[in-house]
């Protein structure tokens, strides 16, 4: 019995601790997140590397299922490599990434031959 009541004790106390932690990680998330802000950020060099991701695809020669007025194609996973861009701020350190790219338009002389 007095297992049961120190393994009560011990939970009790442990859960107490985690929300105490919880409560200084918001805190120190959210002072995180001002400094961040305020940084300026100076972005070092983009660095580029292959990563892996799961792309669904609906298979559109199997017959769909209707639910009502709901229709759900079937649908395959596959594994597709992606370029993922990241940069890290030489400042405060804070590091972002993104496999989204945009086109880039530039203006050259326009010489007649
Ligand atoms: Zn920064």
């Amino acid at each position: 019995m007095s297992d049961i009541r120190n393994l009560r004790s011990e939970i009790s106390a442990l859960a107490a601790e985690a929300e105490r932690a919880a409560c200084v990680l918001s805190s120190k998330r959210s002072e995180l997140a001002r400094l961040e802000a305020a940084c300026g950020h100076e972005w070092g060099p983009v660095s580029t590397r292959m990563k892996e991701i799961r792309e669904e695809c609906v298979d559109w020669s199997a017959p769909p299922e209707r639910h009502g007025v709901h229709i759900d194609y079937k649908t395959t996973f596959r594994t597709v490599q992606v370029p993922e861009h990241t940069r890290t701020c030489v400042r405060c350190g804070r590091m972002e990434g993104t496999t989204e790219t945009k086109a880039e338009t530039r203006r050259i002389p326009a010489f007649r031959d």
